[in-house]
């Protein structure tokens, strides 16, 4: 089943009822790309990215590295945290282009060890988990990160059913190709492929990751998959939302997913004292819009 398969099995979700106008951040204007979009340009006229990774600190703790030229659909947040002792990397994105590199240049110092937290194993948060030493995934999905699936920058690949729900729920038009730009002059769009990404340590819920000046507690999130994690850091009151919470369409019906289980989620998240959320996509946000996005999905759930 691929990621592709997954989102097919997402229809009927009808975003035009929704009372919070959603979806929202991902296909705001600041996020639509600035070079031509690939739809009916062949691969070969596809412009060549000035740099594929996009890369803003939000603070002194955190960085935030996006990957602009990819299908908002697909385009993911990867967060660096900032420690005294290591570095947290949550999530590695799609893997066109080599992260290590760029998440090296991020940091202080390059020197000190640095974590890949892997919130879940969907093909936008997984892609270049190979290029790292330290790799922690949830048991559920350690599977999957180790022998992942078979995945395509081809739209093609996409079902008609998934284009028809993605187009309903208000996503802009699928491209020939998932990316409107090239990471090096000569890439190949064919020789893409998810590489295996084996987990060297596994996290459960409650356990905390330590950057010997800050921590964060593991939160195993299940819903949108079944071995969702977030990360929370209460004295900031700082939530890595991961595909559990973010600004954005939360999809829950599909392969692998279960509404019960990620209603349960949100009600968790509902109870801790979030000020910011930083989600696995879009925008960060905040207390009032976690507050109406939960009440939202658990009227319209009814779970
Ligand atoms: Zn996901």
């Amino acid at each position: 089943m691929t990621f592709h398969g997954q989102f097919a099995q997402t229809c009927g979700t009808d975003f035009e009822t929704f009372g919070l106008q959603l979806p929202r951040a991902r296909i705001r204007d600041s996020f639509v790309p600035t070079l031509p979009s690939a739809k009916g340009f062949p691969v070969t006229q596809l412009p060549l990215a000035d740099r594929w990774y996009h890369v803003t600190r939000v603070d002194d703790r955190i960085t935030l590295i996006t990957e602009p030229h990819v299908h908002p659909i697909w385009s993911a947040n990867m967060h660096l945290v900032h420690g005294r002792d290591a570095d947290l990397l949550i999530d590695s994105g799609m893997g066109i282009a080599p992260l290590a590199p760029v998440v090296d240049a991020a940091r202080r110092d390059a020197g000190k060890p640095l974590i890949l937290l892997s919130t879940h194993t969907h093909v936008d948060h997984i892609g270049a988990a190979y290029e790292f030493e330290t790799r922690l995934v949830h048991p559920v999905e350690a599977q999957a990160q180790a022998a992942p699936g078979r995945y395509t920058l081809r739209s093609a690949d996409v079902s008609d059913a998934a284009r028809a729900m993605f187009a309903r729920a208000g996503y802009p038009d699928l491209w020939d190709v998932i990316i409107d730009a090239l990471p090096s002059p000569d890439y190949d769009i064919d020789g893409y492929t998810l590489k295996p990404a084996p987990a060297t340590g596994l996290v459960e819920d409650g356990q905390i990751i330590d950057l010997g000046d800050w921590q964060g507690e593991i939160l195993h999130l299940p819903g949108h998959s079944a071995g969702q994690v977030g990360l929370w850091h209460e004295p900031s009151g700082t939530l890595f939302g991961a595909d559990a919470v973010y600004d954005g369409p939360l999809i829950w019906d599909g392969a692998g997913m279960n509404v019960t289980d990620y209603a349960a989620s949100l009600r968790r998240v509902l109870a801790l004292p979030v000020q910011v959320v930083h989600g696995g996509h879009d925008p960060a946000f905040g207390r009032d819009r976690l507050q109406a996005m939960c009440d939202h999905y658990l009227r319209l759930w009814g779970v």
